[in-house]
C-alpha cells in the first residue's frame, strides 16, 4: 500500500485539508474563480504529469505518447465543437500564456497594440506596461465612457485610426456589461488590425449559450479554462485553420516546452462536461444570480459601475460610501465572503486601496446556490460593509455563512479524509 500524503508531508497534506475546508465554509465571491468536479481534480492529480510530449498529438518528439495523444484530440476536439473554431490548441499553461502565444502569432515586437485599460478592468497582459506586453509591443488604449462606464467605441475607433495598431484586443477582467463584437471587428478591419478577443472570464456564459460569441468575429479567440469555464487552472486558444499552424508554433517552441498532459486531461474533462445539456442551465444560473445579487446591493443603496450586469459579476462603488476597497475585502473576509478589491473606472483612489469591490456568482452557482440564496447573501454583504468595525457582528455573519454553507456541501469525502 502506497503511504498516503498525509503520512509523507503532513504539513502539505494539513495546507491542502485547511484550503478545503476554507472552500467549503466561506463564500467564493471571487468573480474569477470557480470550483471544479471530482472527475476534474482526478484527472489534473493524474500519472500524466509524469509524461514529457513536446509537440503535438501524432508529432511528437519523445516516445510513448498514444494516450498523451488520446486526452489532447479529445481536448481539442470538444473546445472545437463547444465553440465552433476550426482549430483549438489546449497547451497554453495559463490564460496569460495563451494570449503571449497569440500575439506572437500575428504580430512582431515593436508592433503597436489597442486594448482596454487595466484601470478600467482590462487585463495586464493587454498592454500594462509590467507585463510582456507592455515591454514586447508599443501600446495604446482604450476606455470605458464616463457617463455610462460601458465600451467607448468611439473611443476605440479613433484611437486605432491615430495609433493605426496591428491587433485590437478586446475582454476584460473586471468588465459587467456584453460586448459589441461586430462593432470592434469594423474597427480592426477598418485599420488592417487583428483582432484577438480575450474571453477569459466569460467562457463558460459564452459556452452555455448565457452570452454572445466572439468566436465567429474575432480572428483569435484566447481564453483562461478556469473561470466560468469550470476547468482546471489553464488556457486554451481558438482559430480558424488559417492561423493555426502559426499558433501552434507559437506555443510550442515558441513560449512553452512540454505541455501539462495532466492539465490538458483535465480540460478534456471539463469539456466534456461543459458538452453536457445541463451546462446551459448553469451558465443561465451564473447570469440569474448575478442580477439578483445585483438588485440586493442597490436595494441596499449600493451604486454599482455601469448600473447593472449582463454577466456574471458586478462592481460595487463602496466608496460612495465612504468605504475603501481594501476595507471592504477586509470586512467581508471576517463574515465569510471571499471578493477583491478592485478600482472602479476613472478611480480617484490608488490600486491597493481603490474605490470598488468585484463580486461574481460563478463558484457559488456551481455549489447549487440560486436567487433566494443571492438576495440573503447580499443582505449580507451590506450588513458586513455597514457593522465593518464591529468583528463581533462580523464574527456573527460568519457564523450564518458557515450555516448557509453546510446545506451546499463541497468536496464532501475530502474534507472527512485527513
Ligand atoms: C484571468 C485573465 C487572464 C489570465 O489568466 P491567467 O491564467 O491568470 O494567466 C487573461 N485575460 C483575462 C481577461 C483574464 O481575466
Amino acid at each position: 500500500m502506497p503511504l498516503p500524503l498525509a503520512q509523507v508531508d503532513p504539513e502539505v497534506a494539513a495546507a491542502i485539508h485547511n484550503e478545503t475546508l476554507r472552500q467549503h465554509e466561506g463564500l467564493e465571491m471571487i468573480a474569477s474563480e470557480n470550483f471544479v468536479s471530482e472527475a476534474v481534480l482526478e484527472a489534473a492529480g493524474s500519472v500524466f504529469t509524469n509524461k514529457y510530449a513536446e509537440g503535438y498529438p501524432g508529432r511528437r518528439y519523445y516516445g510513448g505518447c498514444e494516450f498523451a495523444d488520446v486526452v489532447e484530440n479529445l481536448a481539442r476536439d470538444r473546445a472545437k465543437q463547444i465553440f465552433g473554431a476550426e482549430h483549438a490548441n489546449v497547451q497554453p499553461h495559463s490564460g496569460s500564456q495563451a494570449n503571449a502565444a497569440a500575439y506572437a502569432a500575428i504580430i512582431a515586437p515593436g508592433d503597436t497594440i489597442l486594448g482596454l485599460d487595466l484601470a478600467h478592468g482590462g487585463h495586464l497582459t493587454h498592454g500594462h506596461k509590467l507585463s510582456f506586453a507592455g515591454r514586447l509591443y508599443k501600446t495604446t488604449f482604450y476606455h470605458v465612457r464616463k457617463d455610462t462606464e460601458t465600451i467607448d467605441y468611439d473611443e476605440m475607433e479613433a484611437v486605432a485610426v491615430k495609433e493605426q495598431p496591428k491587433m485590437i484586443i478586446g475582454g476584460a477582467s473586471a468588465y459587467p456589461r456584453l460586448w459589441d463584437f461586430e462593432r470592434m471587428r469594423a474597427i480592426a478591419d477598418k485599420v488592417g488590425a487583428k483582432y484577438v478577443f480575450d474571453m477569459a472570464h466569460i467562457a463558460g456564459l459564452v459556452a452555455g449559450g448565457a452570452h454572445s460569441s466572439p468566436v465567429p468575429h474575432a480572428h483569435i479567440t484566447t481564453t483562461t479554462t478556469h473561470k466560468t469555464l469550470r476547468g482546471p487552472r489553464s488556457g486554451l486558444i481558438l482559430s480558424s485553420k488559417e492561423l493555426a499552424q502559426a499558433i501552434d508554433r507559437a506555443v510550442f517552441p515558441g513560449e512553452q516546452g512540454g505541455p501539462l498532459v495532466h492539465i490538458v486531461a483535465a480540460k478534456a474533462v471539463a469539456f466534456g462536461e461543459v458538452m453536457k445539456p445541463d451546462f446551459r442551465e448553469y451558465a443561465a444560473q451564473i447570469v440569474a444570480n448575478a442580477k439578483v445579487l445585483a438588485e440586493a446591493l442597490q436595494a441596499a443603496g449600493y451604486r454599482l459601475v455601469s448600473g447593472g450586469t449582463d454577466n456574471h459579476l458586478m462592481l460595487v462603488d463602496v466608496f460612495e460610501k465612504g468605504i475603501l476597497g481594501s476595507e471592504a475585502e477586509a470586512a467581508l473576509g471576517k463574515a465569510g465572503i471571499t471578493v477583491n478589491k478592485n478600482s472602479i473606472p476613472w478611480d480617484t483612489n490608488p490600486p491597493m486601496k481603490p474605490s470598488g469591490i468585484r463580486v461574481g456568482t460563478p463558484a457559488l452557482t456551481t455549489r447549487g446556490m440560486k436567487e433566494s440564496e443571492m438576495r440573503q447573501i447580499g443582505a449580507w454583504i451590506a450588513q458586513a460593509l455597514e457593522q465593518r468595525g464591529d468583528d463581533a457582528a462580523l464574527a456573527r455573519i460568519r457564523g450564518e455563512v458557515a450555516e448557509l454553507c453546510e446545506h451546499f456541501p463541497l468536496y464532501a469525502w475530502r474534507r472527512q479524509s485527513a
